[in-house]
């Protein structure tokens, strides 16, 4: 069954189509600046046509998802001859709250809960409401459903996902840890198993998702028990321009300094701190850090420190955790791609028994290898997500 996957931000909206028997991607693209002038990207991937960009007025998302299922027939750079070969939409939805456990098929009341949990996301979910709501408009007899990236989290225990707050502020308000990367997580989790030959009810597996956005969770037997962000995916690791863990009097602290308040403060932490921050304001990329770290830039040198430091303290803490680990998983962007941050961290999983073998380590990028020795005693795996295949097989397994 063609799946059109669509991952829709406030002023962006990624797609592609995927062939759930093959999982072979058909077409994908990318609309920019919606609401402001408007782009689109679009590439017909089976048949290697090449990327086509072209700037058009893009005033909303419905004018967004028209613009895109023009794409996808259009008799010349099409993949489809009527949208009646799309046999279903799968939308990623960044917020369940605790309603969401697994992913469901989209209506009214889905629409509802989806729009309650809101406050907990302000920027994302109105914007993934607004994606299903386009597409129902311009195809409505086509089955929606909505894949939540807190989804796979839900299986963490109390005494992993509550904070030390009063009883009333989690009862009240659902303050708690909730995760996120959930689909990336269940994903790599999974089909490393698959690789290995073993159902991942045997598996204590620990994922670490290190793109610009990172997070690391322990997935115990098939279940996720733990995972580092948090109510927001502010907390935990060090990431492009996200600071993870602080000391929270820190809000108030810089709020005074600086002469703002908490959202002011959070912009902050959310855009400005990570390792961009830590680099003096140099670079959120991986790329240019190492770059101007081999130029003797000390301040690229020490994000890259701290980032690796965090990633080895979560995994310290996750071995714990599960009381053992069997297997390491590295992916996204940094974690696929980046040899010298991998070994930042392997370097310190020595205690563990971990051994890699560092010409794998050298020459692995952006596909599936494992990195440790036969003697090892924990598997350390690269392991490319996908975060678009997950969220087309869970749309096809609820509509077939
Ligand atoms: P996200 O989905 O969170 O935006 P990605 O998983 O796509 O992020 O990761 C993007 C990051 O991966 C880039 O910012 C860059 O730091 C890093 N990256 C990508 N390719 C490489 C590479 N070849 N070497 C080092 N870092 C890389």
């Amino acid at each position: 069954m063609n799946i059109l996957v669509i991952n829709c931000g406030s002023s962006s909206l990624k797609f592609q189509v995927i062939d759930t028997e093959t999982s072979n991607v058909l077409a994908k693209g990318l609309c920019e600046r919606i609401g402001i002038d408007g782009s689109i990207t679009y590439e017909n991937v089976r048949d290697k046509s090449g990327k086509i960009k072209e700037d058009t007025q893009i005033e909303d998302h419905k004018k967004a998802i028209s613009l895109v299922l023009d794409a996808l027939t259009d008799v010349k750079t099409g993949v489809i001859r009527n949208l009646s070969e799309i046999g279903a939409v799968g939308h990623r939805i960044v917020h369940g709250g605790e309603k969401f456990t697994k992913s469901v098929v989209v209506t009214p009341e889905v629409i509802a809960a989806i729009r309650e949990v809101s406050d907990l996301a302000p920027l994302h979910n109105p914007a993934n409401l607004t994606g299903i709501q386009a597409c129902q408009a311009l195809m409505p007899n086509t089955p929606m459903v909505a894949v939540f990236d807190t989804a796979f989290h839900q299986t963490m225990p109390e005494k992993a996902y509550r904070y030390a707050i009063p009883k009333r502020l989690y009862t009240d308000y659902k303050i708690r840890r909730y995760g996120f990367h959930g689909t990336s997580h269940a994903f790599v989790s999974s089909e490393i198993a698959k690789v290995l030959g073993k159902d991942a009810k045997e598996l204590k597996t620990i994922v670490c998702h290190l793109g610009n956005g990172a997070s690391v969770s322990a997935v115990e037997y098939g279940k996720c028990i733990d995972t580092s962000m948090g109510l927001t995916p502010l907390e935990g690791l060090i990431m492009g321009t996200r600071s993870g863990d602080l000391d929270p009097a820190v809000v108030e602290y810089i709020a005074g300094k600086e002469n703002t308040d908490a959202a002011g403060v959070l912009s902050i932490l959310n855009k400005e701190s990570g390792v961009l921050g830590l680099s003096d304001g140099l670079s959120s990329d991986f790329r240019d850090l190492w770059k101007a770290r081999e130029d003797g830039n000390q301040d690229a040198a020490l994000a890259l420190d701290a980032w690796a430091y965090r990633v080895v303290k979560y995994i310290g803490a996750y071995a714990a955790a599960m009381n053992g680990v069997d297997v390491i998983c590295f992916t996204a962007g940094v974690g696929e791609n980046d040899t010298k941050s991998r070994k930042l961290i392997y370097k310190n999983l020595g205690y563990l028994g971990v051994e890699i073998d560092d010409a794998v380590n050298d020459s692995t990028r952006g596909e599936i290898a494992e990195l440790s020795t036969p003697s090892s005693k924990v598997r350390v795996f690269v392991f490319p997500t996908n975060e678009e295949l997950a969220i087309a097989r869970e749309t096809y397994d609820l509509v077939k």
